[in-house]
This record gives structure tokens, C-alpha cells and sequence, in this order.
């Protein structure tokens, strides 16, 4: 009697609010079989239907259905097996505050999905048949466990006998389309250092498969808990799942960030301040002294060029690819990590990462799919629309290594196995760091021989920073003071949160030792700043942008017109590189134009990153042959380099080697002996050989 009340309620909700979808909905129905209905629109209409929706979801979403089921609808149409989901749910809860008291209610969880099952038919009613009576009767399934009767059911005729087994009828059971989720919190959620939680969730005919690992959606859904079961049998624990209601998509940026009006006012005038771009380049991890350099390019990075899609419909990338290789304990984590607490949807990994999906995506049959393949995104994919730092890239699994290629330059992860296909979005920017193959640099090899990667992949990188750690009086003086001062802030704060309070003439020095760290421009507002530039400014290229684009890369290409020989210096990358940096110098300046002041400072970093990858070390000239190849064309006319040499000798003498002998050697190959010594001192000053005795040179290893 309650019940019919209810529903008559929900019939007449339904007439007034959703009228016009219902009829929608009957025109094209059972194609579309869902009414979405706005949560307001009920909490607007009658608060206490409203109520009992949140608390009590099962029976009023049943009964709503029912009223929706039975509806008379002008258009002659029965809805008799139409979905009613509800959305814009105000009562959103973090999957880490999820507690028992959530329990059977309805909520709106927001999430990152990273892994989604094959759709696969599950029942929802299934009929059996009684071996004895042969009377045929149906059981509504629902939950997670498969419900069999025990005996034949009377009220629908049959005989009441208690049966062991009754035969499935599985033509005339009913199915739906079901797929299971996992919904993980979104990585700008979490604060530094904080593991990501997780929850599972099923989805119901017409949402199944609507969703890709790396999407961004809101799951609506009744929470429920099913009894934890280990091989020792049942637990006291409980584990929770979302049975999922409703999906949406979030199409945009996630967690958008909100600016307002206030905001603007506050960034436009950071943009008139003249030196706006060097106090960005301040901001980028102040307590890691130097590298202005690599802070330049990760500013760029964070306000990336523009994607475009060209007239015949290819889409050049905006996002750009940074990879810094150096010597261990540079800072190149740091660095990372850095960048990524910064920008609004960063994602931290290590190339090493212990999961299946690694950094692009994969398809696994494990014990989250039941049976079913399951598709997991990487980090590429879970960092769609952000930057992703890959820390130890060197060490990525070799299919990482192939599919990287594509996500990076078509920003798209392919999966094509055991019936799944898929397409993954991973429009980030990669930010990537490597040590090179022997652990330390070796100026003498060409750096693409050193890095663990192959060469046509260190092509996709837009710039690539080369790290040395060398012994340098000076410049190790004025790292050590700042990281000295650094640490001695750092410790006048630990002393001030311990205990309250620091000495008189401590307080003096501890406000000059914190401006050594303190960023240049507020971290929220930089976030701020780039995401409205990022929204607003478009810029394009002026005349003479576009000259000195043209001027400086046909004067690198010119090496290799003059001179048969010459190795050819510069690809078409290095030049979209080029524009790509541009736009996001003006972006930084929140400029519609590329001026030719942003040309020349982007042509500087190019250079600088050109010249320390790419000069042959033994000509002196530029050649990215090294990157796109692997070797120089000296080096390809040139038989062995010296570092070959000595290991070909290793054969003959073992690891100590004969000084007089990788002469001869060097001298056959047409090297002129007093630069082959030369080099191998230069060789020994940088800690890569030594001499343990008199006449001979050993690697350090
Ligand atoms: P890597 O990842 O390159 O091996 P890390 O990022 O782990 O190196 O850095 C090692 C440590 O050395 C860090 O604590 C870092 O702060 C410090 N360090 C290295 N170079 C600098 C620098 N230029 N300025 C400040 N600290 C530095
Ligand atoms: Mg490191």
C-alpha cells in the first residue's frame, strides 16, 4: 500500500519534470532504454522523495523505476525495461573517506578509471526448470552471488518439492550487458607523496562499455559490501563496492580549476610585470641551485604549445617532451618531482613501475576481470591532459618501449589483443629522466649510445638535457653554499614546528635563508596563471617569428649543403620543436603573438640543448644523426673510437690494457697519436679510466 503510494509519487514527478525526455526517450526506445534524471529536479519537487532516495536507494530507485515502467505515454510506447539514473548527485564522497556508514546509501563518486573489463553478458533473470515437475519459474539476480532456488516454487504453480539442482534454462533467462571498473582517485587529488585508493564498480546494460581506462567520470551508485573470502573461508572483513546507477563523462579539464574575478585581475598583472618569465624560471624548484636552463624548458613545458588540427586533418601535437640523461645525483628527481606537485594534473612514475600496464596500456586476465580481459592504462594514459615525469625511463619494459612511440608523437596507446581493440587517449607531456647506460657519463660516446633508449625514440623528445657531474671548484662552491643554506632553513622550520621557537639571531637568519627557497611566484597562482593562459591565449607566429625559425634551421641544414660529407645537422622535429616552444614562451607572457624576442630566446635553449647532445665530439659539429641514428658520421667513417679500441683489447689483455697498444691501434685507424693521448687523459681526469700501474689504463667500473 506504502509502496503504491510511493510510486504514484514518482509517476506524477516523472510527468512533471521529465515529460519531454519521456517522450524522447519512447521515440527511440529500446535503443535507448535510460531516462537520466536530474537529482535537483526530485530535491526541487518533493524533498523527502528526495531524502529517501539518498538513504534508502534500492527501494525508492525500484519503485521510481516501476512508475516509470508502467507509464501511459501518448507515443503508445511501453517502457516495460527502461533504466532510471540519476545524476548531478550533490552527495559526492572521496573514495579514501568512504566509511561503513556509506553503506547502502547513494553516491556520487569522481575518479580516474584505470582499468575496464570485456562487456560480457551477466543475467539478471534466470529461469529454472524442476526435474520433477517440469514447472518453469524465475529468479531475479542480483548481487554478486548467482542465486539458485532451493525448491520448486509453489506460488507459481509448481510442486514445493526441495530439489539438490534445477536445470538452468539458459534460452529463456534473461541478460544485460555488464562490465566491471575500477575507479581510482585523480592523481591533482592527492597530496605529495600520497598512494591513490581505489574502488570497484559494476556497470549495467546501456552504461556498459561506454568507458576507456584513462576516462574521468562520475560513477552515481548504491555502495554495498560483500563478505571478504580467503582461502581459510569466510572473514570478518568486509570489502566495498559502487554498484553503479549512473555515468557521466567529464569531458573537460577535471578538476577545473576555478579563477575568479579577483584571480584575472591578480594575473594580468603578473603578465605586465616585465621580467614575468624569469620569475616563472625562479619558481621552478628554487632550493636546486643552477640549471636555469632545464627550469626554462619545464616553464615551457607547463604552458605547452597549441595542438592543431591542420586543414587535411593531421593533429601536431602541443604538448612538449623533455629528457634530461645525467650522471646520478644531479637532481633530476628532484627536478621531477618538483614539476609535477606543480602543474595541475601531474603524475610521478618510475620507468621501472611494477604494473602490468606500465607506462602505456595492457590487456590482462587476472582475478579483477572474473574471467573477463581487462584493459589497464599506464601512466601515459592515467596523465591524459597533463604531464606525466618518468623517472629511470632507461629501465622501461621493452613493450613500454614500443608503444611509447606512438603515445608520444600521436599521443594515442594502441591495444590489439585477444579480441580487445582499443584506442587510449595520452595527450601529456613527458618528462623524463635517464641515467646513462654505464652509469656515468663519457663525453667521448655519442650520448645516444649511452642512454638505454632506442634512437628513434629520443627523436620524439622536443629537448634533451645532458647532466654531468664534473668537478668544477666554483660552481661546486655555489651549489654547496645554497644547498648548505637550503638545508639550514630547513632545519631552523623543523626546530620551529617542534618546538615553537627558534633563538633571536637564528629568526634574522632564517628569513634570509627562506628566501633562498620561496619560489618567485606563488605555486597557486602559477597553476592559476597557466591554466587561464592555457584557456585564453592562442597565440600565432608574426613574420618575423617565422624569419628567424626559417633563418636558424636553414642555417644549421646549411652544414650539410656546403659539404657533401657533413653529417646532416637538424631534422623537421627539431623545427616543430622550435614553434611548439615559441607558442608557449608567448602563452607565458599571455601573448597573442610569437614575437621575435620569443624566437630568439627558444632558438637559445635549442642551441644549448643542440650543442651539448649533438656536437661530435671529435669534429666539433652539430649532428643530430646521433639522436635519430645512434652514430656520427665521423664515427661511421671511422672504424672503432677509442673507447672501442680498448675494449677490443679487454679480449686479448683483460681489463688492463696496454697504453702503447690502443695507440698503434688508434694510429692504424688513421688517428693522429698525440690527440688519441689527449684524449684518453681528458678520459682519465673525468673518472672513466685510470692507470693502476705505469703503461697501462683500466675503465672504471
Ligand atoms: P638523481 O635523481 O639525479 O640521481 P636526486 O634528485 O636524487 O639525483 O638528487 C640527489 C640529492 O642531491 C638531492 O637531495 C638534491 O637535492 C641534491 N642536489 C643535487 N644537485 C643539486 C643542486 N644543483 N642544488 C641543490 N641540491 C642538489
Ligand atoms: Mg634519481
Amino acid at each position: 500500500m506504502m509502496q503504491d503510494l510511493v510510486t504514484e509519487r514518482w509517476e506524477d514527478f516523472l510527468k512533471r519534470y521529465c515529460w519531454d525526455d519521456l517522450i524522447e526517450l519512447s521515440n527511440s526506445y529500446p535503443e535507448r532504454r535510460s531516462l537520466f534524471v536530474k537529482f535537483s529536479d526530485m530535491d526541487t519537487y518533493d524533498p523527502n522523495l528526495a531524502d529517501m532516495v539518498l538513504d534508502t536507494p534500492d527501494v525508492a530507485i525500484a519503485s521510481a523505476t516501476d512508475a516509470l515502467r508502467e507509464m501511459d505515454i501518448p507515443t503508445g510506447v511501453i517502457l516495460d525495461e527502461a533504466n532510471l539514473r540519476i545524476i548531478n548527485l550533490p552527495r559526492r564522497v572521496k573514495i579514501r573517506d568512504i566509511r561503513s556508514n556509506d553503506i547502502g546509501k547513494l553516491v556520487g563518486i569522481e575518479g580516474l578509471v584505470t582499468k575496464a573489463t570485456e562487456v560480457r553478458p551477466r543475467v539478471i533473470e534466470a529461469v529454472f526448470e524442476c526435474p520433477f515437475c517440469h514447472h518453469i519459474f524465475s529468479v531475479v539476480q542480483s548481487g554478486r552471488q548467482f542465486k539458485e532456488p532451493f525448491e520448486c516454487e509453489q506460488e507459481s504453480g509448481g510442486c514445493g518439492r526441495k530439489v539438490q539442482r534445477f536445470k538452468l534454462l539458459v534460452e529463456k533467462s534473461k541478460f544485460a550487458n555488464a562490465q566491471k571498473i575500477r575507479l581510482q582517485e585523480s592523481p591533482e587529488e592527492l597530496r605529495g607523496g600520497e598512494l591513490p585508493q581505489a574502488i570497484d564498480s559494476y556497470l549495467e546494460d546501456d552504461i556498459s562499455g561506454e568507458v576507456a581506462p584513462g576516462d574521468r567520470v562520475v560513477i552515481t551508485g548504491i555502495l554495498r559490501s560483500y563478505q571478504r573470502i580467503t582461502q581459510y573461508g569466510k572473514t570478518p572483513f568486509f570489502d566495498i563496492y559502487l554498484d553503479g546507477n549512473s555515468l557521466e563523462l567529464m569531458q573537460e579539464e577535471f578538476e577545473e580549476i576555478d579563477i575568479t574575478e579577483e584571480d584575472e585581475r591578480e594575473i594580468k598583472e603578473l603578465a605586465n610585470h616585465p621580467e614575468v618569465y624569469e620569475r616563472f624560471i625562479r619558481s621552478i624548484a628554487p632550493s636546486i641551485y643552477g640549471y636555469e636552463e632545464i627550469k626554462e624548458a619545464m616553464v615551457l613545458q607547463l604552458f605547452s604549445g597549441v595542438p592543431k588540427e591542420l586543414p587535411d586533418e593531421t593533429r601536431i601535437r602541443g604538448d612538449i617532451h623533455l629528457l634530461l640523461v645525467g650522471d646520478p645525483g644531479v637532481a633530476k628527481s628532484q627536478l621531477l618531482t618538483y614539476l609535477v606537485r606543480l602543474a595541475p594534473r601531474g603524475l610521478y612514475t618510475s620507468g621501472k613501475s611494477s604494473t602490468a600496464a606500465g607506462l602505456t596500456a595492457a590487456a590482462v586476465r587476472d582475478e579483477f576481470g572474473e574471467g573477463r580481459w581487462t584493459l589497464e592504462a599506464g601512466a601515459l594514459v592515467l596523465a591524459d591532459k597533463g604531464i606525466a615525469a618518468v623517472d629511470e625511463i632507461d629501465k622501461m619494459r621493452k613493450e613500454d618501449r614500443d608503444a611509447l612511440h606512438e603515445a608520444m608523437e600521436q599521443q594515442t596507446v594502441s591495444i590489439a589483443k585477444a579480441g580487445i581493440m582499443a584506442r587510449l587517449n595520452s595527450r601529456c607531456s613527458l618528462l623524463a629522466a635517464a641515467n646513462p647506460k654505464f652509469g656515468r657519463f663519457d663525453k667521448y660516446t655519442p650520448i645516444a649510445e649511452q642512454i638505454n633508449m632506442p634512437p628513434t625514440l629520443m627523436s620524439r623528445f622536443d629537448l634533451i638535457f645532458t647532466m654531468m657531474d664534473r668537478p668544477n671548484e666554483e660552481l661546486d662552491m655555489k651549489t654547496a653554499e645554497h644547498i648548505l643554506e637550503t638545508h639550514y632553513a630547513g632545519e631552523l622550520i623543523a626546530r620551529l614546528e617542534g618546538i615553537g621557537k627558534v633563538d633571536a639571531g637564528e629568526k634574522e637568519r632564517f628569513k634570509e635563508a627562506k628566501q633562498v627557497m620561496e619560489p618567485a611566484v606563488r605555486r597557486d597562482l602559477i597553476r592559476k596563471y597557466v591554466a587561464w593562459s592555457k584557456r585564453n591565449i592562442f597565440p600565432v607566429m608574426t613574420e618575423e617569428a617565422k624569419n628567424k625559425f626559417l633563418e636558424f634551421y636553414i642555417g644549421l641544414r646549411r652544414q650539410g649543403y656546403e659539404d657533401e660529407e657533413a653529417p646532416v645537422p637538424v631534422t623537421a622535429r627539431q623545427l616543430e620543436a622550435l614553434i611548439r616552444l615559441g607558442e608557449a614562451r608567448a602563452r607565458a607572457g599571455l601573448r597573442d603573438k610569437i614575437t621575435v624576442e620569443d624566437a630568439e630566446r627558444v632558438i637559445n635553449v635549442v642551441t644549448y640543448c643542440l650543442k651539448q647532445v649533438s656536437t661530435d665530439p671529435e669534429t666539433g659539429k652539430l649532428d643530430t644523426d646521433w639522436i635519430a641514428v645512434g652514430t656520427t658520421k665521423t664515427k661511421r667513417d671511422r672504424a672503432r673510437s677509442i673507447r672501442d679500441i680498448i675494449k677490443e683489447l679487454e679480449k686479448e689483455y683483460g681489463d688492463e690494457v696496454p697504453l702503447e697498444e690502443v695507440l698503434d691501434l688508434a694510429e692504424e685507424d688513421g688517428m693522429e697519436r698525440d690527440k688519441v693521448e689527449e684524449i684518453i687523459d681528458v678520459m682519465k681526469r673525468d673518472g672513466i679510466l685510470f692507470s693502476p700501474s705505469g703503461g697501462v689504463i683500466k675503465f672504471v667500473r
